[in-house]
């Protein structure tokens, strides 16, 4: 496609921004001992709009993180000419499944049986199967969604085996602080809760994926394990909005 001037500038600086979240994604690996390809960067791309996401794929991001379904949907359709693989990481209601069996490669906030259920069955409908990982909360504030810590054995345990649903592994938001020892205990709860899954989890469920980290925490999560890193504004610049926009209640 040929770029305006202002497009040029977008998708430098969007490039620049990789580069940059790249390279600390990489010292903080070579700081813990892990393997670069032990870690996958997911753009998280919500707020951004689909002509921006034309330079963002032409930058090399191919997957793309999307809270909102009505959204994600617009934004899969606008942009359906390209190869992006969309994940929603955002709450799911009952009446938006359907649409998430359409479009969606990966939901990454399963936190109820209801969903799991109406998930599987819309993909059967659709032929398609999904990557899932379960949400906890890990932070144990009200304003998050996910299945306190406690809660995820039980959970997973009477899971029915879902054929369109390939369980991969959790997902969670550390608390919204700057105490990074805080932002840690998260991020070292789940791991923990991660290896016991690994032991005792049903043969077709796994639990070697573990999403966590943002911008403002990421390396701190790659530090505990994270092979999943969402980073939205230290990609594409802040948002209009304040994270209290989208989860009520948070106090930091
Ligand atoms: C917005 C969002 C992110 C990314 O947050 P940034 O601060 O933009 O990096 C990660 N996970 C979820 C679930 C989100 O909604």
């Amino acid at each position: 496609m040929e770029l305006t001037e202002q497009q040029e500038q977008q998708l430098n600086t969007i490039k620049n921004n990789l580069a940059g979240v790249q390279q600390k994604i990489a010292t903080a690996c070579h700081k813990t001992g892990r393997e670069l390809s032990s870690v996958q960067l997911l753009p998280v791309t919500k707020t951004v709009p689909a002509e921006r996401l034309r330079l963002a794929f032409a930058a090399g991001c191919t997957e793309m993180g999307e809270n909102k379904i009505k959204e994600a949907r617009e934004k899969s359709e606008a942009l359906s000419d390209l190869n992006i693989k969309w994940s929603i990481i955002g709450h799911l209601q009952t009446n938006k499944v359907k649409y998430v069996a359409r479009f969606a490669h990966e939901f990454q906030a399963l936190d109820s049986l209801k969903i799991a259920e109406e998930l599987d069955k819309r993909l059967q409908i659709e032929g398609r199967s999904m990557d899932v990982l379960v949400q906890v909360n890990s932070s144990g504030e009200a304003s998050k969604f996910g299945l306190p810590p406690e809660d995820v054995r039980a959970f997973i345990m009477n899971l029915p085996n879902f054929s369109s649903l390939r369980i991969k592994g959790l997902m969670t938001l550390a608390i919204f602080s700057t105490d990074h020892e805080r932002v840690r205990q998260c991020f070292t709860k789940m791991r923990t809760l991660r290896e016991m899954l690994q032991q005792e989890a049903p043969t077709h469920l796994s639990f070697d994926e573990l999403s966590m980290g943002m911008s403002g925490d990421y390396e701190i999560a790659i530090e505990e394990g994270a092979t999943i890193l969402r980073v939205g504004q230290a990609i594409f610049g802040k948002r209009d909005l304040p994270d209290s926009h989208y989860w009520p209640g948070i106090t930091s």
